[in-house]
């Protein structure tokens, strides 16, 4: 780009960038021969880079593209990084750390495909949505051998597998960003690499197939990604001392049941719904009394049947194979199919009023019977749990009819029970055939794929939960990266200026807190039978005012100050989602079904009723049953979650969307920008490259290192073998610092030390 070529007297008000980077420019060249371009924010938000023509006052003239001159005020200029700093591929080499020149180069790389750039410890992976040559086996052979080492997934893999096995820790790599900005694709392309270099015994084979399946049943087309995850998930991969695959196993969080029922214009229900109208053969067809997908309540409602590119029939050939693969056996995939098709059938019971209370009844139609027929239920049975309910009143039982909106409410909640049931079930079979190494004796990789952030017009229950874990997550983050990263310089008497971040765990506490808690006293409402999302509101709005982070709104909305914004969420529908209530006259039809799919659900669903964690749920709305709530429930996955984290050494990739259209070759910066300020890039930036991120036990550095000196020293303590080895391998001193218990380096300086190490060995 040789037009950006400096010019004149800009110097007076070169604005002094912050003071981490000025110490930075002191010994850059570039920076010393003063950098003469700027960045200028335009009235659209964008920056563009200019030139100053001339200053007078506080301002500016400012010449940008194509001669365009503009007059700014001059403390609003940010330096730019001079041409030869364009596209490197870690932020942590710019000169000047501002935004404007994170999305320059984030963007400059973008253009060329190159869609992942490290930001010190991290790694930033942009949506390219579209096919980039950066994958496959002659890339994965190209990271093994470290013939290529710019920033990529495989790298990060290749890093865990490393580090696993040269210190024998577990380790895991956390995937985050927005809806659509690519987690699912990347833990993809790191389940490649894993399963590649750890490959051998067919396991490997296994564990990708889960991938189609799960898809399959958790994955639906949104307004935001044609291919969305609706749940959460954690696959650990297990591996043997030698670095093979020896097994693995899924958990899965929080998936979106009410899809099943319900679904907005121009999105999707889970897409093996529609493969399976698709797709299935004649006999199935027959066998399941299946229709086309326009035919069923549930799938109409949305008006949306297809994706672009994507044949669901073929589909649901490859997601049998993989069924076949993960050794379900042809019997459960036909009874699998079957609780698809009586989902379907159960969104087209329709109800007949028959009093003047509006109480009603299923109608006796081809929708009921094939409902009845495919879980194996008696029809009278279906229809009484389709329209009255047992209620227990001390030790009598009085039977309740059923309204409209009650029965439409039962008939709903039993097709969710049955889907979610359906998809735990699955995962557990998955889980089965991939535990073969039942002897866990190795160590293991876990790969975190779970929804960021979420910020919605209108939020509601399940942004409630998924902003929750976000906000563990980012404290997960934040702890791992700077606090015990400074904490551990201060324990071990590292000279190291203390550089504040934001810590969150104000918001935390104001979800967490007992018993004034949002999660308590949601809880709370849950079990009070008249409670309303009128008085959840209200109750949080009278207790929870004192908290910095919270805001009571108008009616039945409040606004939480998450780390990465605002968001305000609207109560309705919080307490039946959070009771999650299946009757027990449902779990009873489904434990008396002859098929043993109802039945392991409804077994799976009184193990819950027998753990009555939170208070007497079961006065709520007159059922009976006494089960987790949601809330309550998922903070507990959260907890051991993050407790499993918690014993690795975690790897972060930062997935960023460039834009919200889901098109290759559009890079919208305000929404790059927002992304990065929301998960924390900037500040890692900032904060590793003042540090010292490579660290290592004086004694494991010595026996790691020792045997190259050149003098025989072995006698001799672990830090003197150290320091000696750093001598004779001219580590600058500005490189490192000695700590009492370990020695601290800057990025890249054990690099050298390791490439002598393998070329010896
Ligand atoms: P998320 O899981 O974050 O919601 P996905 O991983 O499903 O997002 O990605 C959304 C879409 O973006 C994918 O279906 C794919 O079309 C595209 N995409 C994501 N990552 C890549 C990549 N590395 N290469 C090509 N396309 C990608
Ligand atoms: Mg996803």
């Amino acid at each position: 780009n040789g037009e950006r070529s400096s010019i004149g007297d800009g110097d007076s008000i070169l604005p002094l960038p912050e003071s981490n980077d000025r110490k930075w420019s002191d010994t850059n060249v570039y920076a010393r021969k003063k950098v003469l371009q700027f960045w200028v924010q335009l009235p659209n938000g964008n920056w563009e880079l200019g030139k100053i023509m001339s200053t007078s006052g506080e301002e500016s003239v400012i010449v940008v593209t194509e001669g365009k001159v503009l007059k700014v005020k001059s403390e609003t200029l940010v330096p730019a990084n001079p041409d030869i700093l364009d596209g490197v591929d870690d932020l942590m080499q710019l000169s000047y750390l501002n935004e404007p020149a994170v999305l320059y180069n984030l963007e400059y790389r973008y253009n060329q495909d190159m869609i992942y750039t490290k930001a010190g410890p991290v790694l930033v992976a942009v949506n390219p949505f579209k096919e980039v040559p950066l994958y496959g086996n002659r890339n994965i052979e190209a990271y093994r051998k470290r013939s290529n080492e710019s920033p990529h997934v495989y790298a990060i893999a290749d890093t865990a597998i490393r580090e696993m096995i040269r210190d024998e820790v577990n380790q895991s790599i956390i995937i985050s960003g927005e809806s659509g900005a690519g987690k699912t694709e990347t833990a993809k392309i790191a389940m490649q690499y894993l399963a590649a270099l750890g490959g051998g015994s067919g396991i490997e084979y296994e564990i990708l197939k889960t991938n189609p399946i799960l898809e399959a049943f958790g994955n639906a087309k949104t307004l935001r990604n044609d291919n969305s995850s609706r749940f959460g998930k954690l696959i650990e991969i297990h591996f043997s001392e030698t670095g093979k695959i020896s097994g693995a196993q899924i958990q899965t969080f929080l998936l979106e049941k009410s899809r099943v029922v319900q679904c907005t214009e121009g999105e999707r229900s889970y897409h093996i719904f529609y493969q399976l109208c698709a797709g299935a053969s004649p006999t199935l067809r027959e066998k399941l009394n299946l229709t086309s997908a326009k035919q069923y309540n549930y799938l109409k409602q949305s008006n949306c049947y297809s994706i672009n590119g994507v044949d669901d029939a073929e589909r649901f050939h490859a997601v049998k194979e993989a069924l076949d693969i993960v050794h379900v056996s042809k019997e459960d995939q036909e009874n699998v199919f079957a609780m698809l098709a009586a989902v379907l059938w159960l969104g087209n019971v329709s109800f007949t009023i028959i009093d003047n209370e509006n109480h009603v009844e299923p109608e006796p139609d081809e929708s009921l019977s094939t409902v009845a027929k495919l879980i194996g239920c008696n029809i009278n049975e279906l229809k009484l749990a389709l329209s009255k309910r047992n209620m227990r009143v001390n030790n009598d039982t009085i039977v309740q009819k059923l309204t409209l909106s009650q029965a439409i409410d039962a008939r709903d909640a039993l097709a969710k029970s049955i889907y979610a049931c359906l998809f735990d079930w699955l995962v557990e079979q998955i889980n089965k055939s991939l535990a073969v190494g039942k002897r866990r004796t190795g160590r293991s990789i876990s790969i975190l794929d779970i929804y960021g952030f979420e910020s919605f017009n209108k939020n509601s229950f399940e942004q409630f939960c998924i902003n929750y874990a976000n906000e563990r997550l980012q404290q997960h983050f934040n702890r791992h990266l700077f606090k015990l990263e400074q904490e551990e310089y201060i324990q071990d008497g590292i000279d190291w200026t203390r550089v504040d971040f934001e810590d969150n765990q104000e918001c935390l506490s104001l979800f967490e807190k007992k018993p004034l808690g949002l999660l308590s006293l949601l809880d709370e409402e849950s079990t009070f039978p008249n409670g309303t999302d009128l008085t959840l509101a209200n109750k949080l709005k009278q207790h929870l005012n004192d908290n910095s982070c919270f805001r009571g709104d108008r009616g039945k909305a409040f606004t939480v100050a998450h780390y990465a914004g605002e968001v305000t969420y609207e109560t309705t529908g919080f307490l039946e989602k959070n009771r999650d209530l299946l009757h027990s006259d449902s779990i009873q039809l489904l434990s008396s079904c002859s098929c043993h799919l109802p039945q392991a659900f409804a077994s799976s669903m009184l193990i819950y009723s027998e753990k009555p964690l939170v208070g007497p749920l079961h006065k709520a709305g007159g059922a009976d049953s006494q089960r987790l709530s949601v809330a309550t429930k998922f903070k507990g996955q959260l907890f051991q979650l993050m407790q499993r984290l918690g014993n690795t050494t975690p790897h972060f990739i930062r997935c960023i969307k460039p834009n919200n259209v889901q098109s290759a070759g559009l890079y919208e910066q305000g929404l790059v920008l927002q992304q990065l300020r929301c998960c924390g890039v900037l500040e890692v930036v900032r904060i590793s490259r003042s540090g010292f991120p490579t660290r290592m036990f004086h004694h494991k550095f010595a026996r790691r290192y020792g045997f190259l000196l050149l003098e025989n020293i072995a006698a001799k303590d672990p830090l003197s073998v150290s320091v000696a080895i750093l001598h004779q391998f001219n580590i600058l001193p500005e490189m490192y610092q000695v700590g009492y218990t370990k020695l601290f380096f800057r990025t890249g300086q054990i690099g050298v030390l390791e490439d002598t190490r393998n070329r010896t060995l």
